[in-house]
This record gives structure tokens, C-alpha cells and sequence, in this order.
């Protein structure tokens, strides 16, 4: 988990490429050649960037500088997914204990 010095948004950063994949699509296309340099050209600027503002400065959480940016600003940290899941398994849990309940109690009353 990343977050972005920019905006303060929490999450994973992605893959920015300069010029644009219509452009590569036509090259390849029409002219083999241009287009396998373009794909270079564009490789070549890929940079890690922000998906909400763009900004390429996105440094680890649990960095120190992570850190900062979360006690300056007051950011909440999104809750993981994992610990989603374990709530929504529990909340089963609960409800398959409640069914065997009614189940077992209505078999001790329905034997007597
Ligand atoms: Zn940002």
C-alpha cells in the first residue's frame, strides 16, 4: 500500500506511459517497425504514478514518510481486505450458530 504526497490518496500506484496506445495500435498496424520503436519510446517514460492526481511521488505507508503524510493530514486508513472478509465470515458463522440453535431446540422440544 502506497500512499500520494500529492493528494494523500491510499492505494496502489499504477504503471503511467507518455504518448498514447491509439497512436501505438495504428503504428503497429500500418508500419511494423515505427510501431515496435514507439512501444520502446513509451516503455521507456513508464514512470509509477498516482491513479487520482497523477502525481509520480506515491511513497510506501509504512515508510517514515508514509507515516507523516498520514498524521499530518489525519488520513483514515481503508480497511483491508482481509479483515472484510473475516467480518463477512463471521457474520455467517453467527447466523449457521443461530439456525443450529433453533434447530437443536426444536428438536429437544419436538422430543417431548
Ligand atoms: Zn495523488
Amino acid at each position: 500500500m502506497k500512499i500520494c504526497k500529492s493528494c494523500g490518496y491510499v492505494g496502489e500506484d499504477i504503471d503511467r506511459k507518455r504518448g498514447d496506445s491509439g497512436t501505438e495500435l495504428l503504428l503497429w498496424l500500418f508500419f511494423i517497425f515505427p510501431g515496435f520503436l514507439y512501444s520502446l519510446w513509451r516503455r521507456g517514460g513508464q514512470r509509477r504514478a498516482c491513479p487520482k492526481c497523477g502525481h509520480d511521488e506515491m511513497v510506501p505507508l509504512d515508510s517514515p514518510i508514509g507515516k507523516k503524510i498520514v498524521e499530518e493530514n489525519h488520513i483514515s486508513l481503508p480497511v483491508n481486505g482481509e479483515t472484510g472478509r473475516k467480518t463477512g465470515l463471521s457474520l455467517i458463522q453467527i447466523i449457521l450458530i443461530v439456525i443450529g440453535a433453533i434447530i437443536i431446540f426444536a428438536a429437544i422440544n419436538g422430543s417431548k
